[in-house]
Formats: C-alpha cells, structure tokens, sequence
C-alpha cells in the first residue's frame, strides 16, 4: 500500500461526476487500499476516490469503529437533522458549519462487490453524505452556513479531524 496525494480544492477533478465500479480488479483492490493508508495518515475519518485522483464511485470511512469500504453508494434514506462542524482533507485548514440528516441509510457494495446496507447516525452520518456528496463533484464548501472558517491549532496538538 502507499500513500497517494491529495487534491485540493481548485482542481477540477474536484468538481467531476464519478462513474461506476462494474467489476473489482487487482488495481481498484489496490487503490481501496491506499484510500485507507492515506486516509489513516492524514487523520482524517474519510476519503473518496476524487481526492487522490481517481474519478470512480468509491469511499472509504472509518469514525473509530474500523474501515467502512462503499462501492457505489446512494443514500436511500434519511431522517432528522444535526448541525455541525465540518472539514475536508482537500480543504486544508479550514472548516465550516454544515446541516445533514442525522440518520442517513446507505446501499453499496462491499469489496467483495456484494451488496450491502448501511445505518449511520451523527458522525457517520454526516460522513456518508460528505464522501458520497464527493463521487458527484460537490464539497462541503457549497453548503457552509456561514462561510469557511480557520483551523486554528491549539498548544497539544490536537487536530482537527477531517474527512
Ligand atoms: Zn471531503
């Protein structure tokens, strides 16, 4: 596995429509994989396939309760609303304030290209959305209430978890 570069905001692959994973091969096992690496490296709780470059509907999440791989997912439910902080890994530094839905249920498919369903409530939630918001070129920017705000660091250096 290796660690791939991030993109950043103003890169137009940024803003493109991912297509569809038809079948799982050697080289899609392998960018999953370096998704994760790159996702556990950089700290951050999420990451879809746009951000290192690769325009197919592919994410990867983990909120602490081990990777969650998503293979063409649609949100096919949602209810109740949270509003919260919310950050990018290809918006470094910034953050902004976001409403999602606080339940949002998910179908993909796993590695093994077997469909699943998925429930998730606040983080995970709110990380569905943002990866999957991210396979048809939309960031978070787009929906911050009241502009980005500046990451400021504090002495421990704690940061900021990003997806
Ligand atoms: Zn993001």
């Amino acid at each position: 596995m290796a660690i791939r570069q991030i993109r950043e905001i103003g890169d137009e692959i940024l803003t493109k429509q991912c297509k569809e994973v038809k079948k799982m091969s050697l080289r899609t096992r392998i960018l999953i994989g370096d998704m994760l690496e790159t996702m556990y490296d950089r700290s951050g709780v999420g990451l879809a396939a746009p951000q290192v470059g690769i325009l197919k509907q592919i994410v990867v999440i983990d909120v602490g309760d081990g990777p969650i791989v998503l293979i063409n997912p649609e949100i096919i439910e949602t209810s109740g609303e949270q509003t919260g902080e919310e950050g990018c890994l290809s918006v470094p530094g910034k953050w902004g304030i976001v409403t999602r839905p606080n339940r949002v249920k998910v179908r993909a498919l796993n590695q093994e290209m077997e469909p699943v369903e998925l429930e998730g409530e606040g983080l995970l939630a709110r990380a569905f959305c943002h990866e999957i918001d991210h396979l048809s070129g939309q960031l978070y920017v787009d929906k911050a209430e009241d502009g980005l705000h500046d990451v400021t660091y504090e002495d421990d250096g704690d940061e900021e978890t990003e997806e």
